[in-house]
């Protein structure tokens, strides 16, 4: 410690320097000595590491005050060296240090200042799954969640009432930390939450029984909410302000519905659309015939027309699914399969050999009615 050179020596200022001259001073230096302007310069680097250490001491009114009394071992914080990426401990609860530095970086540290301020809580995940009828139509469904609350006995401070608390150390009171991380651009500033207090700037003896010290405990929220008509599998309803609390007076996150809807035992939906597939006999197919189908509306009369083939498709305009967030519906298709019997008894054998015959087929059949036998028999006899 006793090559250290004096503070105000560093930065060039007399010890009654005021805030403002101080500020001004240790901007002057850290533009000459900044590593940018310094490549591969160790002993500019060096400097740099020096008024920065300076200034970190001399900006904070406490540690300045510890300083002119006690001289460096009133501020030696870092003589155990633990340093950020080999760039000596000279950052943490760096006071004026970003508001300097934003000048001639163009303002590149926004997003550290946004941390200082305000910050929306977490989004909570809550999955759901619904009917298929229910997504159609719209449900009123009751969702349960664990998101974070302000504990009610501390009221978020995280101190056991009427124990004592004091400010951080660590960021004095700040709430957060910063430190200097070299990159291929240089070197950046990072913040982040000061550990030790997580972020609050106080410290107390005895944390508050029931949130640990925390300021926040999980709880349980029950909601009841209102799933539009149209959502699909995969739709993701956003309920906000309504998920994790914020920092700083910050609003809460979202809760986020991930919903998905189980299969009909009837219908496959493509969109908005309602596909059903109606299996007919061949009789039906070829005489027509009036026939019920489900929809989504309940059952309906449905015409098959004489003569109809296996795949033909028809359209019931309007019957599908509303349109979510919109005006109108889709439709439903009805596809129609013929279905061919695999098994049958003799007399249907029979009479199928018959309108085979009538219909003028001279096809040797693979499966034979024993009437059709007999009947060859008695031809051969
Ligand atoms: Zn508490
Ligand atoms: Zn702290």
């Amino acid at each position: 410690m006793s090559d250290k050179r004096d503070y105000y020596e560093v930065l060039g200022v007399e010890r009654n320097v005021s805030e403002q001259d101080l500020k001004k001073a240790y901007r002057k230096k850290a533009m000459k000595y900044h590593p940018d302007r310094n490549t591969d310069d160790k002993d500019a680097e060096n400097k740099f590491k020096e008024v920065n250490e300076a200034y970190e001491v001399l900006s904070d009114p406490e540690k300045r005050s510890l300083y002119d009394q006690f001289g460096h071992a009133g501020v030696n914080q870092n003589a155990g060296g633990s340093g950020f990426g080999g760039f000596g401990g000279g950052f943490e609860g760096f006071g004026g240090f970003e508001d300097i530095f934003s000048d001639f970086f163009g303002g590149g540290f926004g997003s550290n200042r946004r941390s200082n301020g305000p910050r929306k809580g977490g989004d909570v995940r809550v999955d759901i799954t619904i009917e298929f009828e229910e997504a159609a139509f719209g449900v009123k469904k009751d969702i349960e969640f664990l998101r974070t609350e302000d504990c009610h006995t501390c009221h978020g401070e995280g101190a056991e009432p009427g124990t004592s608390t004091s400010t951080c150390p660590d960021c004095n009171g700040q709430g957060q930390v910063r430190y200097a991380q070299r990159s291929l651009f240089g070197e950046t500033i990072q913040v982040k939450e000061c550990s030790r207090c997580q972020g609050k700037g106080k410290i107390y003896d005895t944390p508050c029984h029931t949130c640990k010290g925390l300021g926040k405990i999980r709880k349980k929220k029950k909601m009841t909410i209102e799933i539009p008509a149209g959502v699909d599998s995969g739709s993701v309803l956003s309920l906000r302000g309504e998920g994790q609390m914020g920092s700083k007076g910050g609003p809460r996150g979202d809760v986020k519905v991930v919903i998905r809807v189980n299969d009909h035992k009837d219908f496959v939906r493509d969109g908005n659309h309602v596909l059903y597939e109606l299996h007919i006999t061949f009789a039906q197919a070829v005489l027509g015939a009036e026939v019920i189908v489900p929809s989504l509306d309940g059952k309906l009369k449905f015409k098959i027309e004489p003569g109809t083939q296996s795949g033909t498709m028809t359209r019931l305009k309007g019957k599908g699914i509303p349109v979510l967030n919109g005006y109108g519906r889709g439709d439903q298709y009805v596809k129609i399969i013929v279905d061919v019997p695999t098994k049958t008894n003799d007399e249907q054998k029979q009479k199928l050999m018959e309108y085979a015959s009538a219909m003028g087929e001279k096809t040797e059949f693979t499966t034979k009615s024993k009437g059709f036998f007999n009947k060859v028999k008695e031809a051969l006899s």
